[in-house]
């Protein structure tokens, strides 16, 4: 039996929480391979050790040597280490990668020195194997993950040790650089680690007993989320239930292994298991769980017998490409077509050529942008098995006074999207779990 266990920042935050961590992995024989994240916060107003590095990097430009973010780094580390009690070489360490980010002038490389540092301080607590990402975790040209070279080395690396700790959030490119994941990036590093040495389960601690069927820091203590299948998993975080990065699932899919989440503060707490479809059982809920997310551009076509019209979406997608935008959905009636389009994927004056060169290549009859949407992804593969769902959803947000701007209900019939303005957000999120978590 082998387990992968990826501890999330808040487990890695000071030398008490990651007494936790030692305790937990102590306690199982088969939790042979640990990954780390960089420390996170200790309490709410703290700073994330990714995020100081980040502060690093700019000084680092600006000026040529780090400032007074790294120094904030040094003396969390210096501090975890000595609550520790552990002789390990952390002023050294600490100075020879200072030394390294001033001379390297990588963004990537800076950011990525929380999880480094983070994970040689863990393998000194556990008396356990440091496996290095940078030799281990390999990018293309392209950037994109080289899977089969990672988990060679990968599985080589780990399964010589009985234990080991690998950093997680970064990898190396074929030159040598380093590369980091993006934000949240240490689940997919674990997710990786399972799948090279075939794991029997992908453990992923953080603060929180596991999925809960909405945004904690919306409603405050939502139902938990006892199972859920790869796909209910991939809709909720994509759509912002940023408990695990959404890329994370496809490594351990590929060879099924089962995920779970669990608190590292309440270990006690049974959390949540995302297992493929063969070991999934419908829990009987008609909806599994509500994510959501702000800041969407919605443009709206309107174009009589649009649908008759060949080649309609092919010259609309046509101008999308031109300008690079990628686009979330595209919901559509027969006379109408929306672009859901991410916030941040609109750089500064785009938008307004974007609308231009659609109303220029398919002459619609109308065509009008909203800004400022939020869409809310209602997920379940219980909403195929009961008829009046969106019924429900919709009397529900109508009841909260909230109006909808877009409805998408995606045909793999396991969500529902809603679009409405980022200032209802909230209410709509509320009305929703009441709705379907609290009367029934
Ligand atoms: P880690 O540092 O362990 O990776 P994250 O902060 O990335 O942890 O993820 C855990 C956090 O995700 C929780 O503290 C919670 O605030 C937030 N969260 C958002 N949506 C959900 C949800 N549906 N269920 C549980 N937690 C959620
Ligand atoms: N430390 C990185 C971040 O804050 C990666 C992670 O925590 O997963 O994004
Ligand atoms: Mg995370």
């Amino acid at each position: 039996m082998i387990k992968v266990c990826k501890f999330g920042g808040t487990s890695m935050a000071d030398g008490t929480t990651m007494l936790r961590v030692r305790d937990i992995v102590r306690s199982d024989a088969a939790r042979r391979f640990i990954v780390v994240s960089a420390p996170g916060k200790r309490y709410s107003g703290d700073n994330k050790i990714t995020d100081l590095l980040y502060e690093t990097a700019r000084d680092v430009e600006k000026t040529g040597h780090v400032g007074e973010a790294f120094e904030k780094v040094c003396a969390r580390f210096c501090s975890t280490v000595r609550e520790l009690g552990l002789g390990f070489p952390i002023e050294e360490v600490l100075s020879a990668t200072r030394e390294e980010i001033e001379q390297n002038k990588s963004e990537d490389f800076t950011a990525s020195r929380g999880e480094y540092l983070a994970a040689r301080v863990t393998a000194a607590m556990l008396g356990a194997a440091f496996v290095d990402a940078r030799d281990t975790i390999k990018f293309d040209e392209n950037g994109k993950l080289d899977a089969e070279k990672t988990y060679s080395l990968l599985k080589d690396a780990l399964l010589s040790h009985d234990r080991a700790v690998l950093a997680g959030f970064y990898g190396s490119m074929p030159n040598g650089e380093i590369r980091t994941f993006s934000r949240g990036g240490s689940d997919i590093s674990g997710a990786i680690a399972a799948r090279a040495v075939l794991a029997d389960v992908y453990e992923n601690w953080t603060d929180v007993s596991g999925f809960l069927a909405c945004d904690p820091r919306i409603v405050p203590s939502p139902a938990g989320i006892r199972t859920l299948s790869y796909k209910e998993l991939r809709e909720l975080s994509y759509m912002g239930a940023n408990v695990l990065h959404s890329e994370s699932i496809f490594p351990v899919r590929e060879a099924n292994i089962p995920i779970h989440i669990k608190n590292t503060f309440r270990p006690e707490d049974e959390g949540t298991e995302i297992v493929p479809p063969e070991q999934y059982r419908f829990g009987g809920n008609v909806v599994t769980g509500i994510a959501g997310k702000k800041n969407f551009t919605v443009i709206f076509l309107e174009k009589s017998l649009m649908n008759s019209e060949v080649g309609f979406a092919y010259r609309a997608l046509a101008c999308f490409m031109k300008y690079g935008v990628n686009f979330e959905h595209i919901p559509s009636g027969i006379d109408t077509m929306s672009f859901v389009i991410d916030g941040e994927e609109l750089k500064e004056g785009v938008l307004d050529r974007l609308v231009e060169d659609i109303r220029a290549a398919v002459s619609p009859d109308s065509i009008r942008v909203f800004d400022d949407v939020a869409l809310l992804a209602v997920v379940g593969h219980g909403m195929t098995k009961s008829v009046g769902t969106s019924a429900r959803l919709f009397d529900a947000i109508a009841n909260a006074g909230v109006n909808v701007r877009m409805i998408d209900q995606g045909s793999s019939e396991l969500n529902i999207i809603v679009g409405v303005d980022n200032g209802s957000y909230e209410r709509t999120v509320r009305a929703v779990y009441e709705e379907f978590f609290k009367h029934h």
